[in-house]
């Protein structure tokens, strides 16, 4: 059962890899400061972000998790 579905296709979406284009052979990965942790055993409420692709369209969605 997928986690997440196209809005598009409604056809399940795959979690893939993905980096941003730092520095040659680092790679990271996007985060944000996220009010749902905040405040919480002290991580300073930084969420990293997983990429959903849909196979179908190519839609391509960020979900803090
Ligand atoms: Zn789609």
């Amino acid at each position: 059962m997928p986690r997440h579905r196209c809005p598009d296709c409604d056809v399940g979406m795959e979690q893939v890899d993905y980096s941003t284009a730092g520095a040659a052979g680092a790679t990271s990965r996007m985060r944000i400061d996220d009010p749902r942790t905040s405040g919480t055993l002290g991580v300073g409420g930084m969420t990293y972000l997983d990429a959903y692709l849909c196979a179908d369209c190519g839609l391509v969605r960020f979900y803090a998790e």
